[in-house]
């Protein structure tokens, strides 16, 4: 079995402010070595349970937040931005994908809670219904036919995949006590869990093809702003629905989530400083 293993890090042990997960702090660079942890883990449980190769993607931010040089030699990573499918590459040629460090999407509460962009935009809806970064993932793993295996995060985020994942194993990290507060389990108990629930991941993952999910998929994505809404429309097939919502429909998943890249990367560069 060959396992992509997603690996953001708002869900990981120990984080719960904007300052530990933004690149170049000190809080960063000591939660690195808490996410690299919590990866170690998942690659240990997941050899123990059956896996022929994990392939670590960085998915969070610059997309080089785990330290290669403590990665458990077995793994391989991909690191660096820029890629085609983002937070999912690696999917296709893979049997299982994990979801680690992972957090709930903007407008929900959760550690940090947020969909691509910290700020600016207020809410993802996939045929209507809230999505976080989880299930959009998700939705895109099952139209390749790749079962999620195992999810880490919050217990909010663990909640959230149940729905989205039901057969997958779940470990909380953290509870949430607000979006920049949390009860956290020391690194030894999260990276116990974490290896434990990845050794069961796969054998009960085992013949699992998750069912694929029928399209067209339409976007709405509510910003924080007018400007910002009105800007996105320069993406063909992107229109403005409401002053702050903007709309897509498109076929397939993959087409639609690199969409949301596109319009989460012009939101990104049209936010002002001050203002939104
Ligand atoms: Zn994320």
């Amino acid at each position: 079995m060959r396992v992509m293993l997603s690996a953001d890090m708002e869900g990981a042990t120990g984080v719960t402010a904007p300052a530990d997960v933004e690149p170049g702090t000190e809080e960063w660079r000591r939660f690195r070595r808490m996410l690299t942890g919590d990866v170690n883990a998942a690659v240990d449980g997941l050899y123990a349970g059956g896996a022929t190769e994990v392939v670590v993607n960085e998915a969070h931010a610059t997309q080089r937040n785990v330290l290669i040089e403590e990665l458990d030699p077995r793994a391989s990573m991909i690191t660096g931005r820029h890629k085609p499918l983002a937070m999912m590459q690696g999917v296709q040629d893979a049997d299982a994908v994990v979801f680690l460090g992972y957090h709930t999407g903007a407008g929900e509460r959760g550690v940090l809670a947020h969909t691509y962009v910290w700020s600016g935009l207020q809410q993802l809806r996939i045929n209507g219904a809230p999505a976080s970064e989880g299930r959009m993932n998700a939705l895109l793993a099952a139209e390749l036919g790749v079962p999620v295996v195992l999810v880490t995060g919050d217990d909010l985020t663990c909640a959230e995949a149940e729905s989205y994942a039901p057969d997958a194993e779940r470990v909380t990290v953290k509870f949430c006590v607000s979006r920049y507060a949390a009860r956290c389990l020391a690194p030894s108990r999260t990276a116990a869990l974490i290896r434990e629930a990845a050794e069961r991941a796969l054998p009960a993952a085992a013949g699992r093809v998750p069912p694929r999910p029928d399209g067209p998929f339409r976007f709405d994505v509510d910003l924080s702003a007018t400007h910002l809404a009105e800007f996105v429309t320069v993406i063909p097939g992107v229109e403005l629905t409401a002053p702050r919502t903007v709309t897509y429909t498109l076929p397939t998943m993959i087409e639609a989530v690199r969409c949301f890249r596109a319009v989460t990367t012009i939101v990104g560069a049209a936010k002002e400083t001050v203002f939104d």
